[in-house]
């Protein structure tokens, strides 16, 4: 493999993949996003934080109409990791009420999305069950 780029900055694959948000330094308000100041608080000072890889399914909404291309139905979901909200797809699992519910415990699971002309893969997230 020539190398492996993750899709979303957020994601760091070195050792074990995990998720980094930028945490203000003054409110401790968490962004996965860059940003010149914090919306809470207007502090411009921000740290890297690790996220912890498992968490808990917040809500998650069954999708099963999405854009030519995209195969449905899937789960996308907001999974709580150690107190900080994270958007992502559930992955691994079947995407009905049955398998999926609120409070689920999951983990942070890392895709390949396709390889480029060089090689390079590009690497996708989301939560799988903990089984
Ligand atoms: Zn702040």
């Amino acid at each position: 493999m020539a190398g492996a780029v993750p899709l979303v900055d957020y994601l760091v694959l070195e050792g074990e993949p995990h998720l980094v948000a930028n945490e203000c330094t003054e409110c401790g308000a968490r962004y996965f996003d860059r940003r010149n100041a914090c919306a809470g608080c207007e502090s411009t000072g921000f740290r890297k934080v690790d996220l912890p890889t498992e968490g808990e399914v917040r809500s998650f909404t069954i999708v099963t109409f999405a854009a030519p291309g995209v195969p449905v139905p899937f789960v996308a979901a907001v999974v709580d990791c150690g107190g900080t909200s994270v958007r992502a797809n559930l992955i691994n699992v079947d995407p009905d009420p049955e398998h999926v519910s609120l409070g689920m415990k999951v983990r942070l699971a890392t895709y390949p999305m396709g390889t480029d002309q060089e090689g390079t893969e590009a690497v996708g997230f989301g939560f799988e069950p903990v089984s």
